[in-house]
């Protein structure tokens, strides 16, 4: 116990060290923490059975939950999308035992992303590139509670793989270098104040429309992800030439 105790000390110490250090760590990443480098914002969706609905298990109040934890992280979340960005799956498959008072489920945890073929990089597909999963077993009684608590944990090594590979100190310097890069290579970048990759945006705008919207307005789901624009307010909007949506009335 002694030792363990130790180890663990150790451990802990040397992640310490390791976290001090974000150049050489970065190498020491595995290619799993490495694919979620630079990703700013991400769709998430929650899907469950009819019989955890039917328990009390409200896939909205889980969803819920993991945006306010990722907004915290400094994730913007995006409600639902029909393309582009990244999306957060989380799949609760949860089942009652006949004759038994007790449920079994399965909750996988999974980043899907556009990536492109090492063999044929002009080829882009949507691919797994982060999971984690976790079968295990509760009562009735304690479902709710029980699934609610894994995904926590769950949740929480999503983070943990998220902050090793995006280093809170270093994000922001991140951020700017592509905020430098992007006119380059999108060559139609109105003002350098505009930062589409950024986490925090009051108003938003397709580079191709002269609209611009509330980030939950229903329109916005249709602009790719490539083509947003972000403004922190009406005037820096308006000033880059849009005008606010009917619908939304940002
Ligand atoms: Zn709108």
């Amino acid at each position: 116990m002694k030792t363990k105790k130790h180890s663990l000390l150790t451990t802990a110490l040397a992640m310490c060290l390791l976290g001090a250090l974000p150049v050489s760590s970065f190498a020491k990443l595995s290619s799993k923490q490495k694919s979620l480098r630079l990703i700013t914002s991400m769709v998430v969706s929650v899907s469950t059975t009819k019989e955890a609905r039917e328990a009390g298990l409200k896939e909205e109040d889980i969803r819920k939950d993991i945006t306010t934890r990722l907004e915290q992280t400094g994730v913007k979340t995006i409600p639902e999308y029909m393309y582009g960005p990244p999306r957060l799956q989380i799949r609760i498959k949860a089942y009652k035992i006949p004759h038994q008072e007790m449920f079994v489920d399965n909750i996988d945890v999974l980043l899907k992303q556009e990536v492109t073929l090492a063999r044929n990089p002009e080829e882009k597909i949507t691919a797994v590139t982060w999971e984690l999963s976790w079968l295990s077993n509760s009562s009735p009684q304690r479902f709710v509670k029980h699934i609610k608590s894994n995904i926590k944990i769950l949740i929480d090594a999503f983070i943990a793989d998220y902050l090793a590979a995006n280093p809170p100190a270093k994000r922001a310097a991140d951020a700017n270098d592509i905020a430098a890069v992007l006119p380059a290579v999108t060559g139609k970048q109105t003002k350098p104040t505009v930062k589409p990759t950024t986490a925090e945006y009051k108003y938003v705008a397709s580079k191709n429309s002269k609209v611009f919207h509330k980030p939950d307005c229903r329109w916005v789901k249709r602009i790719l992800v490539k083509n947003l624009v972000g403004y922190n307010g009406r005037e820096e909007a308006i000033e880059a030439g849009k005008r606010p949506c009917k619908l939304c009335k940002p």
